[in-house]
């Protein structure tokens, strides 16, 4: 059993709610969603954060946003955010490289959130 949590959910040892797999990305709802639409895209390969991309990931990470793109045409947003948290300072809770797409707001108010105040807990 892997100890990094979006590892086990692309291994299928940790159940999620995909909505897209590949052979190199997976894309699940989040579990806490900060949003009233909020996926998140991963690779299946562990890479930490954005901080920790290599040259050899330029094919994943671009495959990433495709993903979002196509989940966001697939579920009718017209507009959304894609949002990389990048280290604990920059919000990032779980190591594993992920891109939030959040959307579905009615309310124009609702739309400038943060999605991840985790310096403040
Ligand atoms: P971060 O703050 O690291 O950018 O975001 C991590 C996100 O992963 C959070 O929005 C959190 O709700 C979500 N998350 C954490 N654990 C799980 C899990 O086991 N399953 C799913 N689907 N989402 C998770
Ligand atoms: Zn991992």
């Amino acid at each position: 059993m892997t100890t990094c949590v979006f590892c086990g959910i692309a291994k299928k040892e940790i159940p999620s709610s995909a909505v897209f797999e590949d052979l190199e990305v997976m894309a699940f709802k989040d579990i806490q969603p900060s949003a009233p639409v909020h996926y998140l895209v991963i690779p299946k390969e562990h890479i930490q954060s954005i901080a920790h991309l290599e040259g050899n990931h330029k094919e994943v990470i671009s495959k990433l946003i495709f993903t979002a793109k196509e989940l966001a045409i697939k579920f009718g947003l017209k507009g959304y955010k894609l949002v990389f948290n990048v280290g604990k300072e920059g919000g990032q809770v779980i190591d594993h490289l992920h891109l939030h797409l959040l959307g579905g707001w009615n309310n124009k108010k609702d739309i400038d959130i943060l999605p991840h105040p985790s310096l403040d807990k």
